[in-house]
């Protein structure tokens, strides 16, 4: 990949602002193809390993590309396998991000099952604390957010700048559906987690994830029973 010009906090959100209003009717393949021109090798794409659709577009658009993972040490063993099935067959470059402590060690300084207790705390030192050191290498990353898939998500731009990292936000397949991302797990054969197959529709760590029931969105399996809905990444 190349390694494009560096950019100034200031640059990166006019960048952001310009694109994302430029390039809100492209393809995904457009727009995350303007994304690795943009930004080369400061460029990553992160995946739940839910499935590889954004990893696969993004592997066409710059092959070798980052693709970060989060591992929170919570993963349903499907979704580590996804992630190493992703590793071996695709022309990405996987990157595993855990956080400072292991599951025993948080246990042993706040006390066992801290997602049940206080989500929000697990989810900053797992998912959210890991992340921002993991992308500080990066002026830019993208998501697989759709604007479909919950209301907190109907705003998503397929372009943002994201103040909280100082980062430029891509999220090309935000304007599609869920038809669209089954055409093209069809059309490509794009690895998808099995828990897809069984019931779940939006997989992250097991103890916060249930199937969904009929008539549900795609995310009320995540934190169910409770009035979070993102994990603090998206916020
Ligand atoms: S989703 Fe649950 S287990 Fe995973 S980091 Fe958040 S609170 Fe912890």
């Amino acid at each position: 990949m190349t390694t494009a010009q560096r950019h100034t906090a200031d640059e990166l959100r006019a960048l952001a602002e310009q694109a994302g209003r430029d390039l809100e009717d492209a393809p995904a393949l457009e727009i995350l193809r303007w994304a690795t021109a943009t930004f080369g090798s400061r460029f990553a794409v992160t995946s739940s390993m839910e499935d590889a659709v954004v990893a696969h577009l993004a592997s066409r658009a710059a092959p070798g590309v980052d693709v970060v993972f989060l591992d929170t040490g919570y993963h349903f063993p499907e979704t580590i396998g996804t992630r190493d099935a992703v590793a071996a067959v695709m022309d990405v470059r996987v990157i595993t991000l855990t956080p400072r402590q292991s599951v025993a060690e948080q246990d042993a300084e706040y006390g066992p099952k801290l997602h049940d207790r206080d989500p929000d705390l697990c989810c900053a030192l797992r998912k959210v604390r890991p992340l921002e050191e993991g992308l500080t290498g990066y002026d830019a990353w993208a998501t697989g957010l759709r604007r479909d898939e919950s209301p907190t998500r109907a705003n998503t731009p397929v372009v943002g700048w994201d103040a909280r990292r100082g980062k430029v936000k891509v999220s090309p397949i935000a304007r599609w559906t869920q038809d669209d991302v089954d055409s093209y797990v069809a059309e490509h054969g794009v690895l998808t987690n099995p828990l897809l197959m069984d019931g779940y529709a939006s997989v992250g760590c097991a103890p916060c994830t249930r199937r969904v029931l009929e008539g549900e969105d795609a995310r009320a399996g995540r934190w169910a029973g409770r009035a979070k809905t993102e994990c603090g990444l998206h916020g």
